[in-house]
C-alpha cells in the first residue's frame, strides 16, 4: 500500500508537511507465487499526437481515431511503468525509468517508489532490461553509484553490441549510445546477455521482439500456471499503437519491423488471452488486448488478479 504525505514524511524526516512529496503511485497484484509492482516512474504530456502514432497517417486521421476514442487530439500523455516482480526467491527489477537525468521534469521515480512499497535497493537481484533507450537505463546510476548494488544484470545480445558498436558514432544513434556508455556499459562484468528463448530465472523468459530497437525483448514470465508478458516497448500507445498497428511510429527504429513484431507478440497475447504489462501503457500500465478487424482492442486489468 503507498503511504499517505505524512506517514512518507515521517519515513524520510521530512517533517514539514508543506515540503513533503507524495511517493509515486504504485500498483500491487499477484501472478501465481509472485508479487509484482508496477512504479509510475512519471508521465509527460507531448504535443501533436500525429507526428509520433500513425507519422505515414494524415493528421486528420490520427485526430478522427482519438476523438472516437474520447481522446483528446492535440497531445497525449506518454507514462513510464517499471516494474518489480518478486519470485520470493528473486527480487526481479524489470527495466529502471529516467532515474535523476528526469527528476527536473517530475520523472525518474522508480526507485522512489520500491522503496515506498518496502523494498530496498540492496535487496534487488536481477535488473532486466527489455531495451537500452534512456527511459529504461538511466535509473540504473545514483549519485555516481549503482543504484541496485547487489544486482545482475540482463539485456538483449543484439541490443547491447547495436548501441555499443563504433558505428552508431556520428548517426541518430550517438545521443542513445553516450548514455548507453554512461549506464549500461559500467555493469558490463555483471552482465548476461540474452538470445531468444534464454531463461533470466525459472519461470521467466526472454523473446526477440525487434523493431523499436534492433534487439528489444519482451519478457514472458509463468508461476503456478499464470502468465503475463511483459511487452516494453512493442506498443507505446493504448489506442494510436494497438488500435492500429501498422501505423508508423516515430520511436521505433525499423518502422515495418517494429510493426510486423506489433502484429506477432500481440496476436500471441490475443489467442492465449494473457495479461500484458506494456512499459507506456496508462498506469497501471496492465491489460488484455482482442483482436479485431483492425488491430487490437485494449482492455484494461480490472479484479482478473484478485480472485
Ligand atoms: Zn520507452
Amino acid at each position: 500500500m503507498p503511504m499517505t504525505g505524512a506517514a512518507y514524511a515521517a519515513t524520510t524526516g521530512e517533517n514539514d508537511i508543506m515540503t513533503a512529496v507524495l511517493p509515486p503511485d504504485t500498483h500491487q497484484f499477484k501472478l501465481g507465487a509472485c508479487t509484482i509492482t508496477v512504479v509510475k516512474d512519471g508521465a509527460n504530456v507531448i504535443d501533436n499526437p500525429w507526428e509520433t502514432f500513425g507519422s505515414n497517417q494524415t493528421p486528420e486521421t490520427v485526430q478522427k481515431l482519438l476523438a472516437q476514442n474520447f481522446l483528446p487530439t492535440d497531445k497525449f500523455v506518454n507514462s513510464y511503468a517499471p516494474a518489480i516482480i518478486d519470485t520470493g526467491s528473486d527480487i526481479i527489477v524489470v527495466d529502471t525509468g529516467f532515474g535523476a537525468a528526469g527528476r527536473p521534469r517530475g520523472l525518474g521515480r522508480f526507485r522512489e517508489g520500491l522503496q515506498s512499497v518496502g523494498y530496498k535497493p540492496e535487496q534487488v537481484t536481477v535488473v532486466a532490461l527489455t531495451h537500452l533507450h534512456g527511459d529504461h537505463i538511466n535509473g540504473l546510476i545514483e549519485e555516481g553509484a549503482a543504484a541496485f548494488p547487489n544486482a545482475r544484470y540482463v539485456t538483449g545480445e543484439i541490443e547491447y553490441e547495436f548501441w555499443t558498436d563504433k558505428a552508431r558514432e556520428g548517426t541518430p544513434a550517438e545521443a542513445g549510445q553516450k548514455s548507453v556508455f554512461a549506464n549500461v556499459v559500467p555493469f558490463v562484468e555483471k552482465m548476461t546477455f540474452l538470445k531468444e528463448g534464454d531463461q533470466i530465472v525459472s519461470g521467466m523468459t526472454a523473446m526477440l521482439a525487434p523493431g523499436h530497437t534492433p534487439g528489444h525483448l519482451v519478457f514472458h514470465l509463468e508461476s503456478q500456471g499464470k502468465q503475463l508478458v511483459m511487452t516494453g516497448d512493442v506498443a507505446n500507445h493504448y489506442i494510436l499503437s494497438l488500435g492500429r498497428p501498422d501505423w508508423e511510429v516515430r520511436f521505433d527504429m525499423d518502422k515495418a519491423q517494429a510493426a510486423k513484431t506489433r502484429n506477432r507478440i500481440f496476436d500471441m497475447i490475443a489467442a492465449d488471452r494473457i495479461p500484458f504489462l506494456g512499459f507506456h501503457m496508462p498506469f497501471p500500465a496492465v491489460g488484455f488486448v482482442e483482436k479485431q478487424q483492425l488491430g487490437f482492442h485494449y482492455v484494461p486489468k480490472t479484479y482478473q488478479f484478485d480472485l
